[in-house]
């Protein structure tokens, strides 16, 4: 008996979502739902289209664009094999699945640059802990097809606004770089892996372990000892080409010129092996890189790596939950729009009767309605309205439909009025005032 018991225990334990993944509650809507509607306003004020690319793509397009020494390819990336034993990986991050969307799509044929945006999730396997979990969203913009450094000035003025207009934009600093072309950083990453071979034993494991196949890498990593070492080994700077170094500087001068304060971070490479040129974070004020909201950098080579012709772009993405963590530590709350106006209860199926029609006629009226349709008694709804919070209910009962009337209920104060069945979308729409109404319009449907 025990045992059965036991086994049924087990049988029907509970599920909960997998390691390093969470729900997003409604409470978190609000927030996700306010920042979607910040990012995209910025987005279209500046010409950005919205665009969702498939939450899986073949392993190979990460492998080529991401690279094969990054964190992100060599452990991180969720990998499985379709039925035809093809492998495809869940997208750890937006730019190398937009950037073949645009080849894809012809997108070279379109006006120049394309400007995009997107609010997705990304998945890593990184050890789950406070602002890193396996199923995050990212939003993110990228400006493909024109090289000039005011774009790269745009793309990080977009981001600082978006801080802004989230009540963030103080908690963080904007570290910046250039790591040159491709050519003139594969000459310095030689530079970098003579200077620390014969040193490796004051590196960290995971450092000893990416010497030879990423060491750039070495010269952002958190460790003190590392940190010790990367403040001695040879500076970028001076191994990067001409073109490179101008373009920065003229960035820096658009950033002057539109008033964005930055620091310049020799040590910043971003762990992305497309990157060229102008790379950039968001660092946390007090906890530095380990909790940055975002972060981008100029991808030149990318489009022609994957397929394309040669198309510059530069690119920003910033971490959805860390900016709802980040507001939540400042105290700020977004407006609810999910708070109901209006409870209606009855009693009996005449009254449900005529309470169906008022609860579509209210909702119509811009007035957020719910209705207690079960059977409970009356005093048992209005215990249900108090819970639900609203400010009103609506109540009709066996007089009230055989009298044509409803009662409302004004559920702070406690006192109540009886109206004509008739008035009582008017009434209730005047006494939660015309600017409380929900009105909202996705816009009119066009035939043509
Ligand atoms: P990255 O391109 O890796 O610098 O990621 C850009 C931003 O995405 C970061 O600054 C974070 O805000 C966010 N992010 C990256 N990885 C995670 C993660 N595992 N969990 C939550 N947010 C993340």
């Amino acid at each position: 008996m025990a045992d059965e018991k036991e086994e049924k225990k087990e049988r029907y334990k509970p599920f909960r979502a997998p390691k390093g993944v969470h729900d997003i509650l409604p409470s978190d809507h609000e927030y996700h739902t306010y920042i979607k509607k910040v990012v995209r306003h910025r987005a279209r004020q500046a010409g950005f289209r919205r665009i969702t690319t498939p939450t899986f793509e073949y392993t190979d397009l990460f492998k080529r664009s991401i690279g094969d020494s990054s964190d992100i390819v060599s452990k991180e990336m969720y990998t499985f094999e379709d039925k035809k034993g093809r492998s495809l990986t869940l997208k750890p991050e937006g730019t190398a699945g937009v950037v073949r969307s645009y080849i894809q799509n012809g997108m070279n044929q379109l006006a120049q640059p394309v400007l995009l945006y997107y609010f997705e999730p990304h998945y890593r396997y990184d050890k789950p802990q406070k602002g890193r979990y396996r199923q995050f969203f990212q939003f993110g913009f990228e400006i493909i097809g024109e090289s000039d450094p005011a774009l790269d000035a745009q793309c990080i003025q977009i981001a600082n606004k978006i801080h802004d207009d989230l009540g963030i934009k103080e908690l963080f600093d904007l570290q910046i770089n250039t790591i040159g072309t491709s050519e003139a950083r594969k000459k310095y990453m030689q530079v970098v892996e003579d200077f620390y071979v014969g040193k490796e034993r004051s590196l960290c494991e995971n450092c000893k372990g990416r010497l030879h196949k990423n060491p750039l890498r070495l010269l952002d990593c958190k460790e003190e000892d590392c940190q010790i070492l990367a403040k001695l080994a040879p500076t970028m700077r001076d191994y990067l080409d001409k073109e490179s170094l101008e373009f920065h500087e003229e960035l820096l001068e658009y950033l002057n010129e539109i008033g964005i304060e930055y620091t310049e971070n020799e040590k910043l490479v971003r762990g992305l092996d497309y990157y060229s040129k102008t790379v950039f974070e968001f660092w946390d004020k007090t906890e530095g890189a380990q909790n940055a909201i975002g972060g981008g950098g100029r991808y030149d080579g990318l489009v022609e790596l994957l397929g394309g012709q040669s198309t510059p772009a530069v690119g920003y993405a910033a971490g959805v939950e860390r900016v709802i963590a980040n507001m939540k530590k400042e105290k700020i709350k977004v407006p609810s729009k999910d708070e109901l106006h209006v409870f209606v209860a009855q009693l009996g199926k005449e009254a449900k009767k005529k309470c169906l029609p008022l609860i579509e006629d209210l909702r119509e009226a811009g007035i957020k309605s719910m209705g207690a349709l079960g059977k409970g008694s009356i005093n048992v709804q209005l215990r249900l309205a108090d819970k639900f919070n609203v400010p009103y209910t609506v109540l009709i009962g066996l007089t009230e439909v055989r009298e044509g009337t409803a009662i409302i209920r004004d559920m702070e104060k406690g006192i109540q009025e009886t109206v004509n069945y008739e008035d009582v979308v008017d009434r209730v729409a005047e006494l939660i005032g015309e600017d409380a109404l929900d009105k909202y319009t996705p816009g009119e449907l066009l035939y043509s």
